[in-house]
């Protein structure tokens, strides 16, 4: 298997050892580092996001987060531009790194699978249109 699906945007190429895009195949970054360094950064003031709930000019706390503390980082796939990630973070605060794939490893658990097989994941997952009544949790419909 050479694509790995990771996340509903991005997989892996085992070959190239690279970051993809899963919506649009651009190679975003090494494999062995950051996706997050492959992609457009856009740092918005949280209030953007979160309006303040009472009039900030009457009222020193609003219910929207402080800009002075909080940011909000949003990460885009420079080929499609779709969303990958939102991080809320301290200003200045580097970019987590919250997936560090043992590439080695990832290939050597893959290596029997075929090219074209699928792993179901995110966008991927059959999509149920049963007009059929749930059922609730004693069973019953
Ligand atoms: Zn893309």
């Amino acid at each position: 298997m050479r694509f790995v699906p990771m996340t509903e945007y991005l997989q892996i190429d085992l070959e190239t050892e690279r970051w993809q895009c899963r919506r649009c195949g651009r190679e975003i970054a090494s494999a062995r580092e950051n996706y997050k360094t492959g992609l457009l950064v856009f740092d918005r003031d949280p209030r953007e996001i979160h309006r303040p709930l009472i009039d900030p000019q009457r009222y020193e706390f609003t219910f929207s987060p402080d800009p002075q503390w909080c940011r909000i980082v949003e990460f885009y796939c420079p080929g499609c531009g779709t969303m990958v990630e939102v991080e809320y973070l301290p200003p200045g605060h580097p970019p987590t790194y919250d997936m560090e794939i043992d590439i080695d490893a990832l290939r050597a658990q893959k290596a029997g699978l075929d090219d074209d097989a699928v792993i179901p994941l995110g966008r991927d997952l059959p999509v149920n249109f049963s007009t059929q009544a749930h059922s609730n949790w004693t069973g019953e419909r």
